[in-house]
């Protein structure tokens, strides 16, 4: 057992926790998890199925295929959804006015 102070994440970095230089991808990090909570928040509801189970965050058009991490390339899946689409496009039904509100 020891007691030593956390180090940071960064393999390699022996700066300690938080460290100054890599606070910022952390930070960045952050906000993608708290838009995804927002988003969930939401829309508590697959986009594809309906499903309230097991929510993710999913990309309308997937990164390989030149999809963005923007918002609005964003949408609310759950877990099976997510991994069975297999980045084939699918259309996401239109959003409701508040859910753009609340994520804007
Ligand atoms: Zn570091
Ligand atoms: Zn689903």
């Amino acid at each position: 057992m020891s007691t030593l102070p956390r180090s940071c994440a960064v393999p390699g970095c022996p700066r300690p926790m938080p460290c100054p230089e890599h606070t910022v991808a952390r930070r960045r990090g952050q906000r993608q998890q708290r838009i995804s909570k927002r988003m969930r928040a939401a829309q508590p509801w697959c986009t594809y199925c309906g499903s309230p189970n097991d929510l993710t965050i999913d990309h309308i058009v997937p990164l390989s295929q030149g999809g963005s991490n923007a918002v609005d390339n964003l949408t609310v899946a759950c877990r099976r959804c997510n991994t069975s689409k297999h980045n084939s496009l699918v259309t996401a039904p239109p959003r409701s006015e508040t859910y753009d509100i609340i994520i804007a």
